[in-house]
């Protein structure tokens, strides 16, 4: 188990677990499921250490095969909208 420092962000506690990350290679997103992680407690940020992150980008280049493959509803905002 990795030990991680306090976030960056927010100062709050990072803690162990796993998480579901997107990742984007060349235009496509990948989604890895239970990728082992640091997850701050307090914002909710994720953290990985640089093995895993390796991992993630050895499996896309390895046309890993997939468990399976969803659609992903895209919308955009039209520049209009103003908040
Ligand atoms: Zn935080």
């Amino acid at each position: 188990m990795h030990k991680f420092g306090d976030c960056s962000f927010c100062g709050g506690e990072v803690k162990n677990d796993t998480v579901e990350m997107d990742y984007r290679y060349k235009g496509q997103l990948y989604i890895f499921q239970d990728v082992p992680a640091g997850v701050c407690q307090q914002c909710g940020e994720k953290y990985l250490i640089g093995k895993v992150s390796k991992e993630i980008e050895r499996r896309i280049q390895a046309k890993n095969q997939w468990k399976k493959t969803i659609n992903v509803p895209v919308n955009k905002f039209s520049e209009e909208l103003t908040f």
